[in-house]
This record gives C-alpha cells, sequence and structure tokens, in this order.
C-alpha cells in the first residue's frame, strides 16, 4: 500500500513520466481494476476499513483520529478484528512493515492486534531521512506534527537507522518474507508505505533518475513513487529466489487518491485527495496469483478495498465472527470467470464530519450533502464521464430517490465519531504534563 499515490502515477494507468516496470508486473502478470475505490478519501479511515474488512463507519471511525498516546479512544476500537487477528485461525504469521495510524495508545499496538511483527512508525506520516529520526517514541513529542520525527519501532523498541526511509521498509519487507519462507511459514504481510505522501523528500539516486522532470516538487514525488517500485521489485525477486513466487497473493493499492499537495496526478479524475469526487476514492488497484488470476486482465466492474480481506478469507475458509460481518466480497470466482455481474449492488461513502456522501450503482454515482437543503446532488455516469463534469441529477428523479434510500439505510447503520480528530491533539502541551 502506497500513501497519496495519484491514479494516473503508475505505468498501468498510463502514468508517461515515472517509470513503474515493478508494481506494472503486478498487474500485467495478474489483473488491473479499472474502477477500484478505497472506503474514504484520507488515510486513517481508509485503512481502518481495509485492515477489518469493514465500513470504518460501522465502528465510529468516520476520520483520522488524533495522535495521542494517552488516550485509550483514539484509534481502531478494539471490538473489531484486523485481517491478522483473523488470519491467526488459519496460522498465519503477520508483520505490518511502515505506517500504522490505528491509535498510537499502547492499547492500539500492532502486536496487540494481531500482527507478529512491527517495523514502522505508529502514526500517519514521517520523515524520510534518517537524521530526520531523533525523537526515541512519541511521548518525547513537545510539538504538533514532530511525530514524523520518531525512530522507527521494530517490535516494541526503538531502533536506530540509516537508510531513506522507503529503503528501510522495502529492506525489512525482504528480511520478513525471507525468514518465513525459510521457516516454511506462511505469512502475510502488510507493507504500508507512507511514500509518496509529504514530506516531499528523496535521495539523490532517486531524484537523479529524472531529469527531465523541471518541477522540483513532481521530480521529488517521482523519485518518491520510484524509490517504492524499487522496493516491489526487490520483494518480487525475494518470491522467486525463496520458490514461493507461484503461491503468493500480491495486491497493490494507494490508500486514497493523489494529494493536492504532493505533486501527484488524478487525471483524468476530478479532485483530489479528501474529495468524493473520483480523484479523492479511486485508487491504482492491481493483484496477482499466478496460476489461479489468469495475467493481462483489466477487470471493469467496481471493486473496493474491502474485498482484499473478503477474498483473503474467503480463499483460505476462515469462519468470520456473525456480528462483525465483512463488506467486501471474494473477487477471485469473478476475475476467473466462474462468477459474472457485478461484485458489488451498491459501494458507498461517507464523510460524517461534512455531513458529505456518495454512492455508486452500476454506472451511476451520487455525491452530496445530506444535510444541504435545497442543494443539488451531483448525479454523474461515472463509466461515460469519467471526469465527473455531466450533471444528472435535473431529470433522473427515480435514480436519485433509489440511490438516496439506499444510502440511508446503510446509514442507519453506522455509528457517529467514537473518538477525537487529528488536531484536537493537545496531550503534547506543557499544560497537559
Ligand atoms: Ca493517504
Amino acid at each position: 500500500m502506497t500513501d497519496d499515490q495519484g491514479w494516473a502515477d503508475v505505468g498501468f494507468n498510463g502514468c508517461q513520466d515515472i517509470p513503474t516496470p515493478h508494481i506494472d508486473r503486478i498487474a500485467q502478470e495478474g489483473v488491473r481494476f479499472v474502477e477500484a475505490y478505497v472506503t474514504f478519501p484520507v488515510c486513517g479511515p481508509s485503512r481502518a476499513g481495509f485492515l477489518t474488512g469493514r465500513y470504518q463507519d460501522r465502528f465510529g471511525f468516520t476520520t483520522n483520529p488524533s495522535i495521542d498516546p494517552c488516550n485509550p479512544e483514539a484509534g481502531l476500537p478494539l471490538e473489531e478484528e484486523t485481517i491478522a487477528q483473523v488470519l491467526q485461525k488459519a496460522d498465519y504469521r503477520s508483520a505490518i512493515i511502515g505506517k500504522w495510524h490505528m491509535g498510537t495508545h499502547p492499547l492500539f499496538h500492532p502486536l496487540e492486534r494481531g500482527f507478529d511483527y512491527f517495523f514502522g512508525f505508529l502514526s500517519g506520516g514521517h520523515n524520510y531521512y534518517p537524521h530526520d529520526l531523533y525523537l526515541n517514541d512519541i511521548t518525547q513529542v513537545t510539538k504538533k506534527w514532530e511525530w514524523y520525527r520518531t525512530k522507527l519501532i521494530e517490535n516494541r523498541q526503538p531502533i536506530n537507522t540509516h537508510e531513506y526511509l522507503t529503503d528501510e521498509l522495502s529492506n525489512a519487507a525482504v528480511r520478513f518474507i525471507k525468514k518465513q519462507s525459510d521457516d516454511g511459514q506462511h505469512f502475510m504481510l502488510y507493507l504500508a508505505y507512507n511514500a509518496p505522501h509529504t514530506p516531499l523528500q528523496a535521495t539523490e539516486e532517486y531524484l537523479a533518475r529524472f531529469p527531465d522532470i523541471k518541477d522540483e516538487k513532481r521530480k521529488t514525488y517521482a523519485a518518491m513513487v520510484s524509490a517504492v517500485d524499487d522496493g516491489v521489485g526487490w520483494i518480487l525477486q525475494t518470491l522467486v529466489d525463496q520458490g514461493i513466487d507461484e503461491n503468493t497473493l500480491i495486491v497493490f493499492l494507494s490508500d486514497n487518491g493523489g494529494a493536492s499537495n504532493n505533486a501527484s496526478q488524478n487525471t483524468p479524475l476530478r479532485g483530489f485527495k479528501s474529495d468524493l469526487f473520483e480523484g479523492g476514492i479511486r485508487v491504482p488497484l492491481a493483484m496477482r496469483w499466478k496460476g489461479v488470476i489468469p495475467a493481462g486482465q483489466h477487470f471493469n466492474k467496481p471493486v473496493s478495498s474491502l474485498d482484499i480481506m473478503a477474498t483473503i478469507v474467503a480463499q483460505n475458509e476462515i469462519p468470520i465472527a456473525p456480528e462483525r460481518p465483512l463488506d467486501g466480497v471474494d473477487l477471485i470466482p469473478f476475475l476467473t470467470k466462474k462468477k459474472d455481474g457485478d461484485p458489488h449492488d451498491y459501494l458507498f461513502w461517507r464523510k460524517w464530519e461534512q455531513d458529505a456522501m456518495a454512492v455508486r450503482k452500476d454506472h451511476l454515482k451520487l455525491v452530496s450533502n445530506w444535510n444541504q437543503e435545497g442543494g443539488l446532488p451531483f448525479l454523474f455516469d461515472v463509466v461515460s464521464d469519467i471526469s465527473e463534469n455531466k450533471q444528472l441529477a435535473g431529470d433522473n428523479q427515480q435514480d436519485l430517490d433509489d440511490l438516496m434510500s439506499h444510502w440511508n439505510d446503510w446509514n442507519a447503520q453506522l455509528k457517529d465519531r467514537v473518538f477525537p480528530t487529528l488536531g484536537a491533539d493537545v496531550w503534547w502541551t506543557e499544560a497537559q504534563r
């Protein structure tokens, strides 16, 4: 998983100025999802949905939680099960390498949430140069955003690192995969790169690959994506070297659309990170499972990041607790043509803080503000109008009513926010100490 990477910033979605040959191999040797969505247009809620396989507002994860190691509410609610907890039932070993963002209180630590190994950082973003990482841990933070400067953590220990962060994470991923396959242990690795999220920082080695990009921001962004692509290449090679290339399912995606501040590109999609237009929620997604998923597919039906957990759980035949049903579907039967039709009848989104909603059914997508009295909702045919320019709401009352009524039924199942939002975190101020 990458962070804030634009829809158009992978070769398999047509990117011209940033080669991503290794990421593209996942799509070429497997499937490229043309209309893939995450469940929220910013990091935290999107990841909470991805990691539980459930719409995150079912458990009140409506926004980025405050970065607050003193708050036992500000994280992924403990009554939810992560994909790592579920996979323990099938004897998997799981790791998260990179960005956690599911709470900084010790109760929310990845090792408490089903993961057997953690190498990374707890907050929602991080500096990339090792000399910038000087705080021993998050409790030493004295000002906002200083959590970007904590040392990396291995399991529960702060460690000194020496590489550019993206390389550090890629190397840790390779080590984990080697160890598990040497032990004959099946595994799940959640490699959560923070690249290319801000701050825009890249090394000379990667910057030198882009002499023709004149815009400095875009050049640095390109270098950051290129570093991720190298890491993907190391991992793909490790799978070959370890002889587990054929029986490893690999998924690549971004956690939300490209942001307006990191020089990413979502073209031709409308909008950016934090929007419910396609630019905020439609992401690059590719999946490879050699011998199972026929290679070179372009899958055109809408799919969700929720489907990744559902697919993995179904393929391992792991029972799911009835009180926490998954919202995704197993995609494998659709990719092997055993099933036809749309994996989802409806896909839903909610931005609780903004009273904003969206719903997709077939070609149609409704984007609206549910408390906006008299305001015209946006209705688009996102298949013929990928850029969401042609407003259809005026003479489609029946479609509007259907979409709105299904969204209302879904919304009635959701919770309000259960923790303080990012920005409410003042625990580090002197007054609090
Ligand atoms: Ca993000």
